[in-house]
């Protein structure tokens, strides 16, 4: 039996980069997996056609995390499609390096709306349908949460906030069968991250120079870990923040 045999579970922002490797990694282990996504609705098309592909079974349904209507029909797409839910992997997030000179209200709404209101608001609903059976829920967090670096104090203090969230829920979600983690990735090589300019960049090069395991991660990196948590193996773990960076950020 594979270990996510007959779960359902809802990736956000699964059209790109990390999400879309969870939804991927997640299908082969037997999940049934909604992937998520903002705008990139190509995106999404591909990561269902790849797992439907391999026999999988995943559906894209579009909906931006920072607003509740969306989340709201999010989950009912859900429910619609698969009748229950499992796991949430929150990945869906933005992140933008900047000096403290520069940095507008503008920028720090969309990082707290996308990163913490989205995550919190998705996990609201996620434990609606996780129901009396209980569930899983995964944070896509940062390094830069633990270690925050120079121009990332908006990023690292959104990430740090749902790391809170991880902590705070673990003990709420006491006897209710739900485990919920995060999962602190360092420096990973994605659209993203190309976006954003670090990929060949000096910081990136500085970065790897200080990672013991000698390199950028790769998206799947992440996503086997994401899979071990969704998992049984992890049947003891919750309340977790780990550092999935090479090293990096090991303590
Ligand atoms: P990415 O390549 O930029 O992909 C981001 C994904 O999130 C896309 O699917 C995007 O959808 C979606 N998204 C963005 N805003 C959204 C919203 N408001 N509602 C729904 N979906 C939304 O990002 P990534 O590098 O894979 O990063 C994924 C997560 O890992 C983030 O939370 C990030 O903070 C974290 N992380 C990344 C790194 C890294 O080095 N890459 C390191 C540590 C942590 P659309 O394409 O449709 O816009």
């Amino acid at each position: 039996m594979k270990k996510l045999e007959n779960k359902v579970a809802v990736v956000t922002g699964a059209s790109k980069g990390i999400g879309a490797s969870i939804a991927k990694n997640f299908a082969a282990a037997g999940a049934k997996v909604v992937v998520n996504y903002a705008s990139s609705k190509e995106g999404a098309d591909q990561v269902v056609k790849e797992i439907i592909d391999k026999g999988g079974i995943a559906i894209a349904v579009q909906g931006d995390v920072s607003n509740e209507a969306d989340l709201f029909r999010l989950f009912e797409e859900t429910k619609s499609a698969f009748g229950t839910l499992d796991i949430l992997v929150n990945n869906a997030g933005i992140y933008k390096y900047e000096a403290i000179e520069l940095v507008s209200p503008a920028t720090i709404q969309q990082h707290f709306n996308i990163n913490v209101m989205g995550s919190l608001l998705a996990i609201r609903e996620a434990v609606k349908l996780f129901g009396d059976k209980g569930g899983n829920i995964i944070n896509i967090s940062s390094g830069a949460s633990n270690t925050p670096l120079p121009t990332g104090s908006v990023y690292s203090a959104s990430k740090a906030a749902l790391d809170a969230v991880t902590i705070a829920l673990s003990k709420e979600f006491s006897g209710k069968n739900i485990r919920i983690n995060s999962i602190l990735p360092g420096v990973v090589e994605t659209e993203g991250s190309h976006t954003a300019g670090f990929i060949g960049s000096d910081f990136e090069a500085k970065l790897v120079s200080t990672t013991p395991l000698g390199r950028t991660g790769k998206p799947e990196d992440i996503a086997k870990v994401a899979v071990f948590l969704a998992s049984d193996d992890a049947a003891w773990i919750t309340g977790e923040k780990i550092s999935v960076s090479g090293g990096l950020y090991g303590v």
